[in-house]
């Protein structure tokens, strides 16, 4: 059985936080798209909500601050791959 998490994409609009944390356990944060069909830690279901990372740092764990960098490095690096190349989904 696999066990790739899957996602909706969630572009961001201009002015809009883009860091989707789940408020139910507060324990994932990810960029411009959340877990489907349920959060990985909780599985709570359309438990996320919108957030800057300045929001993020200010109430944030240091974990979920960590995990909230690392997705907006992730997302920005996946889009400059994306705009350099023609889209491939890599097959891990
Ligand atoms: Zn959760």
């Amino acid at each position: 059985m696999a066990s790739k998490q899957a996602f909706w994409n969630v572009p961001a609009k201009d002015g809009e936080p883009d860091l989707w944390v789940c408020m139910s356990c507060l324990n994932e944060a990810f960029c411009r798209k959340v877990p489907m069909p349920a959060c990985p830690s909780c599985q709570g279901v359309s438990t996320y909500e919108a957030f800057t990372l300045a929001a993020v740092q200010d109430w944030g764990t240091e974990e979920l601050i960590a995990k909230a960098v690392a997705a907006q490095r992730d997302e920005a690096t996946h889009s400059a791959a994306a705009a350099a190349t023609p889209p491939m989904e890599s097959v891990q």
